[in-house]
């Protein structure tokens, strides 16, 4: 498959690559903006994951028998395909349930047993509550504290409040690439080039960004990457954690259990290799083969191509969107990604997006797992459109269209 970069953007076969977009939702043809909660997923994934339990399930790495070779082969595959795509080594893609289970992963492995009464964890105002409360977690048990950077009112990050924040108490960083409420892209290489100067070490939460632009863990320089697949056109549930080769070698094991050790017995067990170490139990193969499915699909129609497309739609979407009466956005940075956040004068987020559902539009509405930030514009909720490979003018056509009848019953 490849759609070839430089043709005009293919969006109705894009589309048509995507089965859920076909449907009528509310009698209304669906626009579905709603991808920075979770992507649809292509034919191509969905075949994949169909394929795999069609052909070769079984149990990955413990059996020789022929669908075990087949399951085990399929899946190990997948973390190459995986490693490649972004630049990493294949021992250093640890797969978990997701950014969540990522982050966590470092908190309770690497961070916890170096923590100490008084360090400081040093986080932006803009992090997803999964790149805060892990955090705030091991922070409590060893007498540590989270710090927030600042947000400028623009949504991005406070660079030089940033760095006044760090210290020779700073013991660790964490920073989201691109925030899931307000698109800001942060500057994570120069964050990094900071922590690097100071020798701490950085994670960045790249659930947001993956799918949007592209990451190069090597260049990159990070300690530690994160990603969800489901954010990226693959299934739910599964994810990475993307670490560094010596990190990962230098951590213990977080959780205990089958294929994560090298030799148990009661005198004492020893543990894997990274990153088998990380992945005790019975992994989600489907889920690994899906995400490499996904990859091969973003690769064919090129992450450039997909970044431009969001970008023409963001384009077309702020002017109309700041022309609707009462309508506040929030977010509004140089550079940022394909998100709309705003709220509606005199209106409830959540009467917004029902009258929005029965136009079609997908939304999402609620303080998208970022409290803090929602404190810090002084609301309770925003409404949230975000976009995909999938995305044109026609959705931002009736996500308008329907914004315009919102403001007529709410106001
Ligand atoms: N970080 C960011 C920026 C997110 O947007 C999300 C999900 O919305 C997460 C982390 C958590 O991802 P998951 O729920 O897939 O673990």
């Amino acid at each position: 498959m490849s759609y070839g970069l430089d043709s005009s953007y293919p969006l109705e076969r894009i589309r048509a690559d995507f089965p859920i977009l076909a449907q009528m939702v509310r009698g209304k043809r669906l626009a579905y903006l709603d991808n920075a909660a979770t992507t649809q997923k292509p034919r191509a994934v969905i075949e994949a994951i169909s394929r795999y339990y069609e052909t070769s399930n079984a149990n990955v790495h413990r059996a020789v028998h022929e669908l075990a070779e087949r399951a085990t082969t399929q899946y190990e595959g997948a973390r190459d395909r995986i490693a490649r795509f972004f630049n990493a080594q294949r021992e250093e893609v640890v797969f978990t349930r997701g950014s969540t289970e990522a982050i966590n992963l470092v908190a309770y492995s690497f961070l916890r047993p170096l923590l100490k009464a008084g360090d400081e964890i040093l986080v932006t105002g803009m992090e997803h509550h999964s790149n805060i409360v892990p955090w705030q977690l091991v922070a409590a048990e060893r007498g540590a504290s989270v710090l927030a950077a600042p947000v400028l009112d623009d949504g991005s990050l406070d660079f030089e409040g940033w760095k006044k924040l760090l210290s020779e108490r700073t013991r660790f960083i964490a920073v989201v690439h691109v925030s899931n409420t307000l698109g800001t892209v942060n500057p994570v290489a120069e964050i990094i080039r900071e922590a690097q100067a100071r020798g701490i070490p950085v994670l960045v939460d790249g659930a947001q960004a993956v799918a949007h632009l592209p990451v190069d863990f090597a260049a990159l320089g990070a300690d530690f990457y994160t990603l969800s697949a489901h954010k990226l056109y693959g299934p739910t549930g599964f994810g990475c954690l993307l670490g560094r080769r010596e990190r990962l070698e230098a951590m213990p094991p977080w959780h205990g259990g089958g294929d994560m050790i090298k030799t148990v017995s009661f005198a004492g067990s020893t543990w894997a290799e990274p990153p088998y170490r990380f992945e005790a139990g019975t992994p989600d193969m489907a889920g690994a083969i899906g995400l490499a499915a996904a990859l091969d699909y973003v690769e064919a129609l090129g992450l450039e191509q997909i970044a431009a497309q969001e970008h023409r739609v963001l384009e077309y979407a702020t002017p109309r969107l700041r022309e609707i009466p009462g309508l506040r956005l929030i977010g509004t940075a140089t550079g940022k990604g394909g998100i709309l956040s705003f709220v509606l004068e005199g209106a409830h987020a959540q009467d917004v997006g029902s009258i929005l559902d029965m136009e079609g539009v997908a939304v999402r509405t609620g303080h998208h797992c970022t409290m803090p930030l929602m404190a810090r514009y002084g609301v309770s909720a925003t409404t949230r459109a975000s976009l995909a490979c999938y995305n044109g003018e026609d959705d931002i056509d009736q996500l308008v269209a329907a914004l315009h009848k919102a403001v007529r019953l709410l106001r």
